[in-house]
């Protein structure tokens, strides 16, 4: 029987990139966890090192779907449900679009119910293809509604507005973070992503995939540090959103040569087409970050993308 001081969490994606790695930090501080995943994009290697885990709670379902959840007491429910590379919302635009809109309806009723904080994992793709740059919290966006990418940018911006809806109205303590392009071990080597790929690529002697000219920026943040940032935000008073993210940019053409070079590759680069609506920039403004929850990013680039090369070298030797 847990304790009844014991903070419990509901962690939605559980079996995801940062899913899993938030409910590590959790448990880790003492919550107890109720993981939610459909594996559509979630991947049970990622959780089985909590197999058996006292503390720890997996339940295989769609959070599109209602959701019940017999515990009386529940403190915090994290929403980190989605599909979250472009390739995986282009190729499950509805399930995209439904654990935004109807996925954050639920959880949102589920921690109006418990009396629980809730936690939007919103994106940087709300601020679209930005013409601010950096990006601020204070900027609205430039998204194509009806575009390829628009099933993510307007299921993450509606979620958004839904969740401060539920603030306002409902008072439920809600928080939001705008989470930057994050790197590091537990992502999908298959998920398209710029990172998987590159080190996939690099790894297998293969030419590594940039698109367009390699000009479109980026800022990669190592999930360490990310999730930092999320447990801050979590324990905070802080309702509007936040951005968490490493500031640090550099072109993606840039990021190629840097992972041929810390690999030690022979691959080379093979120029493809750039995909439609690719933001050309993106670097999070993290003022309000430092302000209101006193954290900045530690993990420099090389010692993050060295860790995250370990991880694709094991995960290539031993395919899951
Ligand atoms: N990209 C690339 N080659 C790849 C995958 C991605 O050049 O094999 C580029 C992509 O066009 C984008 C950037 O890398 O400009 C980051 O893409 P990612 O899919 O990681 O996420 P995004 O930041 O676009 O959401």
């Amino acid at each position: 029987m847990p304790a009844r001081s014991q903070p419990v969490s509901v962690v939605t994606g559980g079996a995801g990139f940062l899913g899993s790695h938030l409910t590590d930090r959790l448990l880790a501080e003492g919550h107890r966890v109720i993981a939610i995943d459909n594996l559509i994009t979630g991947n049970t290697a990622n959780i089985g090192h909590l197999a058996g885990s006292e503390n720890y709670r997996f339940i295989k379902h769609n959070v599109s779907n209602f959701i019940f959840l017999p515990e009386e007491k529940i403190d915090y429910v994290f929403h980190f449900a989605s599909p979250a590379s472009p390739i995986d919302y282009l190729e499950l635009p509805i399930p995209t679009l439904k654990v935004g809109a109807l996925g954050t309806h639920n959880t949102l009723g589920l921690a109006k119910d418990k009396k629980a904080t809730f936690i939007l994992a919103s994106t940087s793709e709300v601020y679209g293809d930005p013409l601010e740059h950096p990006q601020r919290e204070d900027y609205w966006g430039n998204v194509n509604p009806i575009g390829p990418r628009g099933v993510y940018d307007e299921a993450k911006r509606f979620a958004e507005a839904m969740t401060m809806a539920y603030h306002r109205y409902h008072r439920v303590d809600t928080k939001i973070v705008r989470i930057f392009n994050t790197y590091g071990p537990r992502m999908r080597l298959r998920d398209g992503r710029v990172v998987p790929a590159f080190i996939g690529q690099a790894l297998n002697g293969q030419p590594l995939t940039v698109f367009g000219d390699g000009s479109q920026t980026r800022s990669f943040c190592y999930a360490s540090d990310l999730i930092d940032g999320i447990f801050n935000l979590a324990m905070s008073d802080y309702h509007e959103p936040v951005n968490l993210g490493n500031p640090r940019e550099m072109t993606i053409k840039q990021f190629a040569d840097e992972i041929i070079r810390i690999t030690g590759t022979r691959s080379k680069i093979d120029y493809k087409p750039l995909p439609v609506d690719d933001p050309k920039v993106r670097q999070p403004d993290i003022t309000r970050a430092k302000e209101v929850l006193d954290w900045q990013p530690r993990v420099d680039f090389e010692e993050g993308i060295k860790k995250t090369i370990e991880y694709f070298k094991e995960a290539l030797a031993s395919p899951r």
